[in-house]
């Protein structure tokens, strides 16, 4: 028997759930369909970080925008899920960027003449600063950048919280339902089948990550997105915590509320598979210790990889698909889909909620030639 919802979400990762979350909130309700666990992908194999200073070109006006809207908006939406009970192990105790050679102070310090202008606090570090706020750091260090209102989360802490809040609010989570094909009548897109049952709704949104790419044969579209592994490890060091996420110009070291210390992210281009390997785990363990000898003898506790879904421009693809009627997309965040994902949620929530896509345009499919 067909289950009816009023929206159905193909993929259980931070897209799909801070969506389905979003929706929620403007009394949608939706049902997320997960092939496997919540999370199984990039989303639980992230590092984390919200850092959209660092991580979002700033010419790309609507893609900034994003990032700083997103920024503000994760200090209440960590209250909400906290409410509702489950904590995303959210932090905003700043992000510190450090350099290691004049080139590097040159390049922190360029950037900071327009970080500065934006009245969040974004302050230049002396190498007294630097090993003031993180004493165990290498002492090699020439100086860095501080950002205040940055952070980190845990994305699969982050990702269950979400599904958590969500289903409190009437959204039905189901794990284990992997989507084979969408339901047609002529270019009305119906629902969804799957390898359980058929689910009826009025509109259906693709979340599917870097599997959005290679839903084509069963997508009437082509979508341009293509896979970039990552892999992140774990460390533990009894006594050492970096009190904020610290990025040098190869990795971020992040502290885990639970006295874990991350190590991210490798990025192999065009890799499509989810196995931690011995040379990523070589690279991680090197750089870890670059930025903080004293994690030479930290015990290692374990790795980690996932795959991005990244885009020709590097922006993400949200919105509806041209010429069929309930059916969107929202993929393609690559590297920076846990810092722009409350915005994200948000903007596809409230075009599902109005048909309006207008904000949404400047993430539109449409902007690929290829598309069509
Ligand atoms: C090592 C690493 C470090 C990173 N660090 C950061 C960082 O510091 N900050 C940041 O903002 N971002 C970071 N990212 C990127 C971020 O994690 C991703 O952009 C984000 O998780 C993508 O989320 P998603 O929901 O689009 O995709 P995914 O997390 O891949 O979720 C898609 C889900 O869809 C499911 N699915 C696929 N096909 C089907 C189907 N047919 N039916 C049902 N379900 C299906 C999959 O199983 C998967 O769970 C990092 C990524 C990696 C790998």
């Amino acid at each position: 028997m067909a289950i009816s919802t009023d929206v159905v979400i193909i993929g259980g990762g931070v897209m799909g759930c801070s969506l389905a979350y979003y929706l929620a909130k403007l009394g949608i309700k939706s049902t997320v369909l997960e092939r496997f666990k919540l999370a199984s992908g990039a989303s639980g194999a992230t590092a984390g970080v919200i850092a959209p200073l660092w991580h979002i070109n700033r010419s790309s006006e609507a893609l900034f925008a994003l990032g700083m809207r997103s920024l503000d908006r994760f200090p209440t939406l960590a209250n909400e899920l906290i409410e509702a009970g489950v904590d995303p192990g959210f932090r905003q105790n700043g992000v510190l960027k450090i350099a290691f050679s004049p080139e590097e102070v040159d390049e922190l310090k360029h950037n900071l003449a327009w970080q500065g202008e934006l009245g969040i606090g974004v302050s230049w570090q002396t190498i007294d600063d630097v090993i003031g706020r993180e004493p165990q750091v290498n002492p090699e260090v020439w100086g860095g950048v501080f950002s205040p209102n940055e952070g980190h989360i845990e994305g699969q802490r982050y990702v269950e919280a979400l599904a958590h809040a969500a289903s409190r609010l009437g959204v039905q989570v189901h794990e284990g339902v992997e989507v084979t094909g969408l339901e047609l009548q002529g270019h009305n897109v119906m629902g969804v089948r799957t390898n359980t049952q058929v689910y009826h709704s009025r509109h259906t949104v693709l979340a599917a990550g870097p599997w959005s790419g290679i839903a084509q044969k069963w997508l009437p579209e082509k979508l341009p997105v293509r896979p970039v592994k990552g892999q992140r490890i774990l460390l533990r060091k009894p006594g050492f915590l970096p009190r904020c996420a610290v990025r040098t110009f190869e990795a971020y070291t992040v502290p885990w509320a639970d006295g874990t210390v991350l190590v991210a992210a490798t990025r192999e281009e065009g890799v499509f598979d989810e196995a931690p390997t011995a040379e990523g785990i070589k690279h991680l363990l090197s750089e870890a210790i670059a930025s903080f000898p004293t994690l030479g003898d930290a015990v290692f506790m374990g790795a980690r990889a996932g795959v991005r879904p990244a885009t020709p421009d590097d922006a993400p693809i949200m919105g509806p698909l041209p010429g069929w009627e309930g059916l969107s997309v929202i993929t393609g965040h690559d590297a920076v889909g846990i810092m722009l994902s409350p915005g994200s949620g948000e903007l596809m929530a409230n075009y599902i909620d109005t048909g309006n896509a207008r904000p949404l345009e400047p993430f539109s499919i449409g902007r690929f030639p290829t598309s069509g």
